[in-house]
């Protein structure tokens, strides 16, 4: 069977976040029947919604090309969010890590559980500016062109780091 490709939206912004991040991206390396297509440089962004006075947040995306299905491949996101010591308490509240499911292929899914495209993805410049860098020409279903999306995004504080950072 031909993989899927899905592209994954990491954050963090608790506990050395650029860490979390790098080492969300290692993980996501290693998944079982998958391999990493391609990773976005590292942003830094202001954060949105939540309690006021969070710390800034670090954002990536990573492409995986997969033979999980999307239930499966959701599954091993949350168990990799609880090995970084992830907690559930305030709505949008900090967090070590979010790892969330953007798109699996062109699937579309209304299911609470597991909605695809990610709900929310064509508002926030912090998921849209990483998936371009790595996926340009992105068609999200339901929602248009990446490029159009992108140009529409209500405006948010969105900083590329250096490599080096
Ligand atoms: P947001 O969804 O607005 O980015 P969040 O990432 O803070 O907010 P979480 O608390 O991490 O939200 O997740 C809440 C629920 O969303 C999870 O229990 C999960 O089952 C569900 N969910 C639905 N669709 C997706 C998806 N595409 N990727 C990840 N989680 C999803
Ligand atoms: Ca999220
Ligand atoms: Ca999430």
């Amino acid at each position: 069977m031909q993989p899927a490709r899905a592209y994954i939206g990491i954050g963090s912004n608790l506990d050395d976040p650029i860490a979390h991040v790098r080492r969300a991206i290692q993980d996501l390396t290693g998944i079982l029947a998958s391999s990493c297509v391609a990773q976005s440089p590292l942003y830094r962004t202001a954060p949105i919604g939540g309690p006021p006075d969070q710390p800034d947040y670090i954002n990536a995306v990573v492409a995986l090309d997969t033979g999980l299905t999307p239930q499966q491949l959701l599954t091993v996101l949350q168990t990799f969010e609880l090995a970084h010591g992830r907690t559930r308490t305030v709505h949008w509240g900090a967090r070590t890590l979010d790892l969330d499911l953007l798109l699996y292929d062109q699937l579309v899914s209304a299911d609470p559980w597991l909605t695809l495209p990610h709900p929310r993805l064509h508002q926030r410049a912090f998921v849209l500016y990483p998936l371009y860098d790595i996926a340009p020409a992105l068609f999200i279903p339901g929602r248009g062109l990446l490029t159009t999306l992108l140009a529409n995004c209500p405006t948010q504080t969105i900083n590329r780091l250096d490599s080096d950072e």
